[in-house]
This record gives C-alpha cells, structure tokens and sequence, in this order.
C-alpha cells in the first residue's frame, strides 16, 4: 500500500489551511492510529514522538492530521518553520528548482543559491566585519564545524560550555549538550576537552550577569587555563534548556573575555535565530558581536540546511577540503532559505515575533499573577516560556508540566516542554499564527492549567 492510500485524502497546506482548532476525533484518530502502530513496528524505539497524530498538512498556524484533526501549532516543528509551514514563496522556489537539479554536490560543481545563501548570512549576522559562511545539514553538524573552525584557528583545543546547554545529539554536540537524560545516557564516551561553565539563569541565581560571568569565568581560568580555550559556545537564549534568557552583561563580559584572551564565542542561534525573537539573531538584544554564529532551523523553512558564519580570518583558518560534506548546502534547501529570508524581509516577520511575543507575554504573565505554580515567564518575541514549580518551595514541578502539556496537545494544541528539569513550557509559534488562533491556544493552556 502506498504512502498515499494510507493517508488519502490530503489536504494541501500552506496559509490557505482552515484557520481554526477542530477535533473530529480523539487523538490519535483510527486512521492515525494506524500509521502510529506501523511506526512502532517500523522505526527505532528511540526516535519518540511528542504529538500522537500523523501529520498530512500545515500551514499558518495549524496542523492538520490524518483523520481531519487540525491543530493549534505553537511549536512550529521545534522552531523551524518560522515563515509558515509550506509558505508559498518556499513552496514555489523548491518547486523550481526539484525540476532544474537536486544535487551536484557544492564541493564538486558549485551552484549560485548556496553563495546567495553565504552572502545572506555575511549580512545579516551581527557585524559589519568581513565575514565568511559554511553550509551544512543539521545544527549540530554546524556546531561540530564551528568547534572545528575554532579550534584551527587557536591551535587550541578547550571548549567552553553551559549548564542547561543543549546543542545536538553527535558525539561532540552530546558532550557539549548538558542533559543526561534522554540525550545522552549510555551513549558515552563523549569527546574531550570540553568543559561545563555555570549559567546565568536570573530566576534561581538572583545573581547579576557580570556576577555570573565572573563565576564562570573563575571556573573556566582555574580548571581549564585561558591559554587552552580555543572557544565559547553559548545559545544567547537557551532553547531546550528552559529558554534561560541570561541576566543582562552576561554574555557581554564573556565576549570580551574571549577577545582579551584569544579565544573564539561562538553563538549557536540554532534554535533564536531567523525572525525568532523579533530580531533576526538573539545576540542583538543583548548588543553582542560572536566571532561565529551557528544558524539552522528557521533558515529554511523546513528543509534541512545549517551554517556557520563568522569574522573571516578565523572562518578560512581551515585549508580547502577541511569543511564540507555530500549534501551540506543542498540546493533545495539553498533556495527555500532564499525564499524563507525574503518572507522574513518582505512580510514584516521580525515586527510580527514582537507582537507575538506581546500577546504571549501579556497573557502568561495575567496567569502568573492569578496562579503562584507559574513562577517565571521569561523569552523575547515569539520565543516565550513559562516556568512551573511548587509555590510552597519554588522546586520545579516537571510532572505538572508534563500533565499542563498533555492536557493541551489532547485538547489540539501542539506545546512543547523544555528545561532540565522538564518543568517549562515553550512557545514557539509560526509567525504566520492568526492572533486568534494564539488566543484560543491560550485559553486552552489556563483551562489545561486549572485542571491540572
Ligand atoms: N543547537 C541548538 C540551540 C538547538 O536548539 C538544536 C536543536 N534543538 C541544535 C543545536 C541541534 O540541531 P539539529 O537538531 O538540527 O542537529
């Protein structure tokens, strides 16, 4: 039986979806239900699954399954379809280019979209310095090339990174990433010369940022040397780790810290980056300039591209054949980035974040006032979470959020947890959402919350 038959009929997405939360059955429906148990027999236990539906369509802010089921989608697929799913510029440019050719491979016949792409990113990333970009597959492979780039450029091997980190699921990204469970229990050893910092994390610490840079810092020159580190990696929001917006100076004091000392920060803007939090990169709201910015996810709208960008001395350390890879650059991905940047740029996407970011705020902290199991809400632009713990003893309370979560996703809202200790719950939005729809998608939040 084909794909197709099994899931037949599919309704096209894109922005001219049904705009609206409808459940025609309890999920999963039967229909997904049996794709579901084919998966259990099909695909490996340890690729899990959040939303118990199978997905045929999406657009503006739902998801549609197969039983006809269309969802709220405040998750946007882990940040990644920032522009809308299946937005009609992405659409049309991939399109194009399937019929034109999918592959030559950018290290044996180049192609102009991948340049567009590295010119784009030399723009748009924070900076007027001469810079340079790479294109790979997945956030953590460009992770694993920025840690590459730096270290080259040193000659030094140490990498720096955070409590509550998380940047992929690689042998090198696992050590970087700070959660035991579930990324990296009994996946060991991981890769050496890497070392945990404290976090600025300003809702348990109370400390200011040049506080907790200090600390950190104390750590990084007593147990590593300054001398040894080759980079700083740090998301400037962290993303799974609980959106652990750090105190303001924070990263700032760690910036000069690695110019005064010869070592190279790194921003992974992964999961912050494009449109995200009403800025094109999170390191803007902070006034910080990363010698490298890691990109992927929002930068194409779905399809799998990532990037390196950075001052160019360091970015052409590596001699020619040191970074690469098949596929890295491909030129579907290449063209949907093109498409996705220009949806950002010419549908006012950064300005609509802040508005978002706004509603979100707005209502969650209207929440938090009314309900003391809400003890943060914290983010910028359509990149906002809120933090659950027990109001008697300020502990997180991952269990609540977990029933918070389930109650919503049953009920056709998509939220996605976060934090390390399980206790947050993200909001991540397309930002093609209708307010109303973010606004029922609430309302089923406070009632998921008084249940719960
Ligand atoms: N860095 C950050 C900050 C991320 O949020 C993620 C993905 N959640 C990654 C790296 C890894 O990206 P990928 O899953 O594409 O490898």
């Amino acid at each position: 039986m084909s794909v197709t038959e099994t899931l037949a009929p599919r309704p096209v997405g894109g922005p001219t979806l049904p705009q609206e939360r409808r459940l025609v059955t309890e999920l999963p429906g039967p229909r997904s239900r049996e794709v579901l148990d084919r998966k259990a027999r099909a695909v490996a236990a340890g690729v899990g699954h959040t939303v118990p539906i199978a997905a045929v369509a999406a657009g503006g802010g739902v998801v549609v399954d197969a039983d006809g089921n269309s969802l709220i989608d405040l998750g946007s697929g882990i940040a990644v379809t920032t522009a809308g799913n299946a937005n009609p510029r992405v659409v049309t440019a991939v399109t194009e280019q399937v019929a034109r050719f999918t592959h030559t491979c950018f290290m044996i016949a180049p192609y102009e979209s991948y340049i567009a792409v590295a010119e784009a990113l030399n723009r748009l990333t924070p900076g007027d310095h001469d810079k340079r970009t790479a294109l790979f597959n997945s956030g953590a492979e460009a992770v694993e090339n920025a840690v590459k780039i730096a270290r080259k450029h040193t000659g030094r091997q140490a990498v720096i990174a955070f409590d509550h980190a998380y940047h992929g699921r690689t042998n090198l990204t696992m050590a970087l990433t700070a959660k035991n469970m579930p990324y990296k229990h009994g996946f060991g050893p991981f890769a050496g010369e890497v070392y945990r910092a404290p976090m600025s994390y300003p809702f348990h610490d109370g400390l200011t940022g040049p506080e907790s840079a200090a600390r950190a810092i104390t750590l990084i020159e007593k147990q590593v040397g300054a001398e040894n580190v080759a980079a700083v990696i740090i998301e400037p929001i962290q993303g799974e780790g609980g959106f652990i917006v750090p105190a303001d100076g924070f990263l700032n004091t760690l910036v000069d810290w690695c110019r005064d000392n010869g070592a190279v920060f790194i921003a992974d803007e992964v999961q912050t980056g494009f449109a995200r939090t009403g800025r094109w990169f999170a390191s803007e709201h902070f006034g910080i300039v990363p010698d490298l910015v890691v990109t992927a996810k929002g930068i194409a709208d779905g399809l799998p591209l990532s990037g390196v960008t950075g001052r160019a001395e360091i970015m052409d350390s590596p001699h020619a054949g040191g970074l690469g890879g098949t596929y890295g650059g491909n030129p579907l991905a290449c063209v949907a980035a093109l498409a996705a940047i220009e949806s950002y740029e010419a549908d006012g996407l950064l300005e609509r974040a802040s508005e978002i970011g706004a509603q979100l705020t707005g209502r969650l902290t209207a929440l938090q006032a009314r309900d003391p199991r809400v003890g943060d809400v914290r983010g910028h632009g359509a990149m906002i979470a809120a933090e659950f713990v027990d109001p008697a003893t300020g502990a997180p309370d991952g269990s609540l959020t977990a029933r918070v979560a389930k109650a919503c996703i049953a009920a056709g809202v998509i939220v996605l947890t976060c934090g390390t200790h399980g206790n947050v719950i993200r909001f991540l939005p397309p930002l093609t959402i209708t307010d109303d729809l973010l606004a029922e998608g609430l309302d089923v939040l406070e009632t998921a919350l008084v249940g719960a």
